[in-house]
């Protein structure tokens, strides 16, 4: 992890209130919401992508945690134990065992714990944009705008304003990642989110790939073979939203995943950094803000929001049809943040 100093008198407001949440029993509690809407995420992605041309970047897949060696992974039992609890299933692969499995890595890496049905978007950019296109070709418009303030006549939705103008709806759903603070402050909605600023390192048309994506634990980061390259993505910096990208995460990750698949080389690389939405609570802010009807909240999804998106669209829109959702949908509930 790191942190830039600087910045922390702006978070430590943030930082306190989320400190607070970093004990066993609110990790247990936190790991439950996020159960709700990740456990699933295979088939619902394959769900919202069938038969609209965004399938095709979806590769179920196992995912394996590689460790130095057994005792490695004891040390981490108290977060397996929690994903044991929620009913996951996993193989423990020792030495040669993982060799045989996947002979690319290090053999300073004895240990693997590999997870089947699990699965990842070999192009996420693309599959988002093929789905954003069979919304077109079903009628739906997309009008490119930067949102200023959600329009309230009488407590009901009635517009959004979006660059200078105002779009007319009956309902509007703010999902703007770690910019949503302000949108939903004005519903008074008060959410204390920050940006866990994330590296990512792409490594084109590498000497070989790992064959299904792997968590180096050791660097805390996920090597995943994609189409024409290899993405090393992780690393948590607390910085805000207007620093520039700093140099030693990318060379962490380069330095790791070297050091886990030795005699790797690339053609080109590319580097890029992005900010990941974090509530303080570490739960996702989904559902209907109580007092302006038609308005709803969908933001705060941390390092999950491409695993946990399809259930969370399915979850909203069962909440503004008025369906059940056959789920306790309470800890995700905006109102938290309006006491
Ligand atoms: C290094 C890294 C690796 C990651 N790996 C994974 C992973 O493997 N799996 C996973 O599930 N998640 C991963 N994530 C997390 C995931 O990227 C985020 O959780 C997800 O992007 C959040 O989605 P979002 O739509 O809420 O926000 P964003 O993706 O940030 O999208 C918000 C959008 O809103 C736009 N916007 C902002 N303000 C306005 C406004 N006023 N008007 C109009 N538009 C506006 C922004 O321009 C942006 O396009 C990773 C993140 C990083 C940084």
């Amino acid at each position: 992890m790191f942190l830039r100093w600087s910045y922390l008198p702006k978070l430590l407001p943030w930082l306190i209130r989320y400190l607070k949440n970093a004990n066993a029993s609110d990790t247990k509690r936190i790991a439950e919401s996020i159960a709700g809407v990740t456990l699933d995420s295979l088939s619902e992605h394959q769900e919202i992508a069938n038969g609209t041309g965004a399938e095709k970047w979806i590769a179920p897949s196992d995912y394996l945690y590689l460790y130095r060696d057994r005792s490695a992974f004891e040390a981490d039992s108290f977060g397996w134990n929690i994903r044991a609890a929620h009913g996951l299933k996993w193989q423990e692969l020792e030495d040669d065992a993982f060799k045989d499995y996947d002979p690319v890595f290090s053999p300073d890496i004895g240990f693997a714990v590999c997870m089947p049905d699990h699965g990842c978007i070999t192009d996420p950019g693309q599959y988002v944009k093929d789905l954003a296109a069979h919304v077109e070709r079903q009628g739906g418009g997309i009008i490119k705008a930067e949102a200023e303030d959600i329009v309230i006549e009488n407590g009901n939705v009635t517009g959004v304003r979006a660059s200078g103008e105002t779009i007319t709806c009956d309902d509007a759903v703010i999902a703007t990642g770690v910019w949503s603070g302000p949108l939903a402050r004005k519903l008074g909605v008060n959410v204390p989110l920050e940006s866990e600023r994330g590296y990512h390192v792409e490594l084109w048309d590498p000497s070989f790939m790992p064959k299904t994506p792997v968590m180096i634990a050791s660097g805390k980061f996920v090597a995943t073979p994609m189409d024409g390259r290899l993405r090393l993505a992780g690393v948590v910096e607390l910085g805000g939203l207007d620093a520039p990208p700093s140099r030693e995460p990318f060379d962490l990750l380069l330095r790791h995943a070297l050091a886990a698949m030795p005699g790797l080389t690339w053609a080109r690389k590319t580097e890029w950094m992005g900010h990941r939405p974090a509530t303080a609570d570490s739960i996702p802010v989904i559902g209907a803000i109580p007092n302006a009807k038609g308005a709803y909240t969908a933001f705060g999804h941390h390092h999950i929001g491409l695993t946990a998106g399809p259930k969370t669209g399915r979850m909203l829109s069962q909440i503004i049809t008025g369906a059940n959702p056959n789920l306790d949908l309470s800890a995700y509930s905006p109102a938290r943040f309006m006491r």
